[in-house]
């Protein structure tokens, strides 16, 4: 069985306004898992576990972009569903063009060749 990452948004409430303007906080009217709640007047995550491995689709409705997920703040295995969130980089060791889902600009073989993880 594939082993699944943790998967769940993280609202920053430094950025989070609760959608001013707005009628209802646009996050917890979009998802329809019910991950978001309201506590103590302030939109939060009550329902981490309900939500949808890879989804990412709450992230692109928040106006202050105070959502983020897991593949931005910690390392996680790659599996098949995480194809889309894949970039090519080209290594500016070798030149080799490779896919990576970490912050890096250095390919497999050369980051073993210097010896950094
Ligand atoms: S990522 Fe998808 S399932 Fe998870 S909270 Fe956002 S809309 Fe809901
Ligand atoms: S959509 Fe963004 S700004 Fe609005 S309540 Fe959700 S996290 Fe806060």
């Amino acid at each position: 069985m594939r082993r699944q990452a943790i998967w769940y948004p993280t609202i920053f409430p430094d950025k989070c306004d609760g959608c001013a303007g707005f009628d209802t906080p646009r996050c917890l009217s979009f998802c329809p898992h019910k991950v978001y709640g309201i506590l103590n007047d302030k939109v939060v995550v009550i329902n981490p576990q309900n939500c949808i491995y890879g989804c990412i689709a709450c992230e692109r409705v928040c106006p202050r972009k105070a959502i983020a997920f897991p593949m931005r703040t910690a390392d996680r295995q790659v599996t098949r569903k995480d194809k889309g969130l894949l970039k090519r980089v080209k290594c500016k060791e070798c030149g080799k063009v490779f896919c990576t889902n970490e912050e890096t600009d250095l390919c497999f073989d050369c980051r073993k060749s210097l010896n950094l993880k």
